[in-house]
């Protein structure tokens, strides 16, 4: 347990789901982690729970002024910066039922989707890029989706979103690369994992477990992953294991985006 040891990383998105537990495996594998979040009280919580190589701080992802605020603090504090995790993301649904169809979405909700998952990870590139240009090496590992290589119907900010973040990660490794720095930039593309951010999907009556079915039908491995499922791969992308990965993308989806959905079902 020890493929990180030495490591710092900072985290967003980092008090629940996957970034709760990216964090936690980054921290089991020997690393110091910033967790960030705008929930404070669960955000301080996880990092408590994770003893004393985590922290926490507020980090709005959409706000540049708190990018520079968390550098500065990290930097001083723990002098450098190996691993980003740009993990915080919205569906848009977190507020209700609104329509995010390509003919219905509004455009301020389409806004806001993208100021959260790509602003925020351009934001957070930018930041990383310059703290790792100290000592000239870095990994940053950016949460894509299932959704940012295939379109969906009903959720059209989310997907484009998604699919610029894919697309931002391979410009952000061959830039990196172009200015001779070892710092990699990889996608990691989960599809149906079971956290929080389900919970406006699913609801959580008696008609959960009849839902959770419906979605996953097409998955191959006919069952929700787990966000320690997606933390073992940014592990792998976070550490020196990885030294040859720049600009590649991860599915971790129980092999949904192996087929079609023009597959027989068996
Ligand atoms: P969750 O909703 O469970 O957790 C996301 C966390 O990010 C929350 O703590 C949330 O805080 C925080 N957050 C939201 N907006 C901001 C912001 N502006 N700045 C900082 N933090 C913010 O999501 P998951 O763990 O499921 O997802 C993590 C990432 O993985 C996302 O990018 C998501 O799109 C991606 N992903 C997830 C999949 C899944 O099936 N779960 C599938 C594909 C991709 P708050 O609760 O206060 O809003």
């Amino acid at each position: 347990m020890n493929r990180l040891t030495g490591k710092v990383a900072l985290v967003t998105g980092a008090a629940r789901g996957i970034g709760a537990a990216i964090a936690r495996a980054f921290v089991a594998e020997g690393a110091r982690v910033l967790l960030t979040d705008i929930d404070n009280a669960r955000g301080a919580q996880t990092a408590q729970a994770l003893g004393e190589r985590a922290a926490y701080r507020r980090l709005d992802v959409r706000e540049p002024s708190d990018w520079d605020a968390a550098m500065a603090a990290l930097l001083n504090d723990w002098q450098r910066l190996d691993v980003l995790v740009n993990n915080a993301g919205i569906t848009g649904f977190e507020g209700g039922a609104a329509a995010h169809d390509p003919e219905h979405a509004t455009l301020e909700d389409w806004r806001a989707v993208h100021r959260t998952n790509l602003d925020g990870v351009f934001l957070g590139c930018r930041a990383a890029i310059r703290a790792m240009r100290a000592q000239g090496s870095g990994s940053i590992i950016n949460l894509s989706s299932r959704s940012g290589q295939v379109g969906v119907a009903g959720a059209a900010a989310y997907a484009s979103s998604k699919a610029a973040v894919r697309n931002h990660s391979k410009t952000v490794a061959l830039y990196c690369a172009e200015q001779g720095l070892a710092i990699r930039c990889n996608s990691i593309h989960p599809g149906a994992i079971l956290t929080p951010m389900w919970d406006a999907l699913l609801g959580d009556g008696p008609e959960r477990e009849a839902r959770m079915r419906d979605f996953v039908w097409d998955t191959p491995l006919r069952r929700f992953g787990r966000p320690e499922e997606v933390a073992a791969v940014a592990v792998l992308l976070a550490s020196d294991e990885a030294a040859y990965m720049t600009g590649s993308e991860l599915t971790v989806d129980g092999g949904l985006l192996a087929g079609s959905p023009a597959s027989p079902r068996g």
